[in-house]
């Protein structure tokens, strides 16, 4: 190993340990802290059946194929014709914003969820139905804002 290489590992080191015994961590208690998410933030979408039109848009548009239309079987027999409506797969999504931002009806908004876990590839999969009936994700932390702290960089302070 070159002097100058290990010049900087020691650097690296000095620097970590530095932080690891000065001051308020850097990094939050998540879960029981939840950073404050900003006005904006592409969390998962929520999808407004009333609204929607059933126009496509947001399907067509999607780069990553994780919106696709279902044939809505019910409004099908109704309506006597095919009748489809959006879902999602959230294995595939990368939050983009496209479809979002294209439909025409503003049924797709971006809620500021982000951490979902599964257990399964299979729940990753929301069906027009399923995709309706909103995020089901309740934060039980305590939530934080991040607030810049000179010395440090970034610190969290609580919200409420
Ligand atoms: S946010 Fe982007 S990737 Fe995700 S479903 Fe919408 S268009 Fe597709
Ligand atoms: S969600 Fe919006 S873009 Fe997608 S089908 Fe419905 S109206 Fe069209």
């Amino acid at each position: 190993m070159s002097i100058d290489r290990t010049v900087r590992h020691v650097k690296a080191i000095i620097t970590g340990t530095k932080y690891l015994f000065s001051g308020p961590r850097m990094t939050i208690m998540y879960p029981e802290d939840i950073e404050e998410l900003p006005e904006g933030y592409r969390g998962m979408i929520e999808y407004d059946w009333n609204s929607c039109i059933k126009c496509s848009l947001c399907a067509m548009i999607c780069p990553a194929d994780a919106i696709k239309m279902y044939v809505s079987k019910e409004e099908s027999e109704k309506e006597k014709k095919i009748v489809k409506r959006p879902g999602i797969n959230y294995a595939r999504c990368i939050f983009c914003g496209f479809c979002v931002d294209i439909c025409p009806t503003n049924s797709l908004t971006f809620s500021k969820v982000h951490d979902m876990a599964y257990y399964t590839y299979e729940e990753h999969f929301y069906p027009p139905d399923k995709f309706a009936e909103g995020i089901k994700h309740v934060h039980k932390g305590r939530r934080v804002r991040v607030i810049l702290d000179e010395k440090r960089g970034i610190k969290y302070e609580p919200v409420d």
